[in-house]
């Protein structure tokens, strides 16, 4: 009677949701304060003001009928040509505006992407641990997601990866800085990637695209730590972005794909984007939040807030004696339950009022992720807890 497929997905809860909501609850009955919520990746720091000071100007300054109507299917063309060149300054690459497609953020241009290029039998390759919606996004598009160990740091396993590679493989998709680990592949990282999907092109004789996710840009704390952009290390490339937490406004739902045009048949590929824009029933990505994208593209909101936090979490919770995997990037500590089983660990800190996300669903069974875009005092007020918690496994 209807797709069992999608009643499956939209009656049962992500865990991630599932917790974020039992947060809520249990908020309502001992007070919000006490409950200390990692669960969900909600930017905490507020959109930089320029962000409402462009909602203001355009508002003023555009005509209702413009600004409200609907744009281009792609995007209205300025904004694309503003974000193209100010992409082109950043990276020195050679894109126009024609090689951008706007989006409904992140989510849309991985989705928009996986239908763009997928064939009957095609796999697209991930590293665990990864964004557990990519498996709904990939088979969404009739595709398989094929999940790759990463090594002991959470860095790509390249010999797994060449091992992986088959004829039916249409694209690697890395995120970095990474959902849920925090971990940013650096230039050597890139090159090797780009290497070896150089190599398994020419072994089967096919294009193989490398996908970046990349709503994470930005969100780096180290002078030193830099974000590659892959369309300087390989042509069949592809980058899926998005405004929702560089500048603080998931809700907004604004993002872009930006297609390499050095990519094989790059002017194809750009429609097959198009076409599945129009697939997938997007019609166009918000007019409104287009302009601001472009007037606000390159700012970020005030990362030293989750510096802080990052820098305050990792050093309170190894103090405790806990083993977690040390955060470049995004908002987003990844910790090795003491135990194997990491539902049971989280439940013991819901004992506590902490509350964790099981690895289980980011393909790494035996960790957690803790989203630390939170308010500083909820990490200050929650170490007392994690080292109560850490004393239970006789880790101080
Ligand atoms: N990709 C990753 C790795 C994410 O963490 C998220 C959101 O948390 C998304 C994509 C979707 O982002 P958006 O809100 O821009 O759709």
């Amino acid at each position: 009677m209807i797709n069992q497929k999608t009643y499956a997905l939209g009656s049962k809860r992500s865990v991630i949701r599932e917790i974020f909501e039992y947060a809520k609850k249990r908020g309502a009955e001992i007070g919000r304060e006490n409950v200390f919520d990692f669960s969900i990746g909600n930017p905490s720091v507020p959109a930089p003001k320029e962000v409402n000071e462009s909602i203001e100007r355009i508002v003023a300054t555009t005509s209702s009928v413009e600004l409200h109507g609907y744009t281009s299917a792609q995007g209205d063309k300025g904004v694309r040509d503003t974000i193209a060149t100010n992409l082109n300054v950043r990276f020195n690459t050679t894109l126009c505006g024609d090689d951008l497609y706007m989006t409904c953020g992140a989510a849309a241009s991985l989705t928009i992407t996986f239908h763009a290029l997928a064939e009957s039998g095609d796999e697209f390759i991930t590293f665990a641990p990864f964004f557990p919606e990519y498996k709904v996004f990939c088979e969404g598009a009739g595709a398989k997601l094929k999940v790759v160990k990463s090594d002991d740091n959470l860095q790509p396993d390249f010999d797994l990866l060449e091992q992986s590679i088959t004829e039916n493989t249409k694209g690697l998709l890395i995120n970095s800085p990474n959902n849920p680990s925090g971990v940013v592949y650096g230039e050597e990282v890139i090159k090797k990637l780009a290497e070896i999907l150089e190599k398994k092109q020419k072994e089967f004789g096919k294009t193989i695209f490398f996908i970046a996710d990349e709503p994470y840009r930005e969100l780096v704390y180290d002078k030193d730590t830099v974000v590659p952009f892959i369309m300087n290390y390989y042509d069949n490339s592809i980058v899926c972005y998005s405004y929702s937490k560089s500048i603080s406004m998931p809700g907004e739902r604004i993002g872009y794909i930006a297609v390499n045009p050095k990519c094989k048949g790059a002017k194809e590929v750009y429609f097959s984007v198009c076409g599945a824009g129009r697939v997938l029933g997007y019609v166009c990505a918000p007019s409104l939040f287009q302009r601001v994208a472009a007037e606000c593209d390159g700012l970020t909101a005030d990362l030293s807030v989750y510096k802080n936090n990052r820098d305050l979490l990792y050093r309170g919770l190894t103090d405790c004696g806990f083993d977690c995997v040390y955060p470049d990037g995004a908002f987003y500590l990844f910790m090795k339950s003491p135990e194997a089983d990491a539902y049971a660990f989280c439940e013991k800190a819901k004992k506590y009022e902490l509350l964790l996300v099981p690895g289980d669903d980011f393909g790494c069974p035996g960790y957690v992720r803790i989203a630390y875009c939170v308010k500083p005092e909820t990490i200050s007020r929650a170490l007392p807890s994690f080292a109560f918690l850490a004393r239970e496994y006789g880790l101080n």
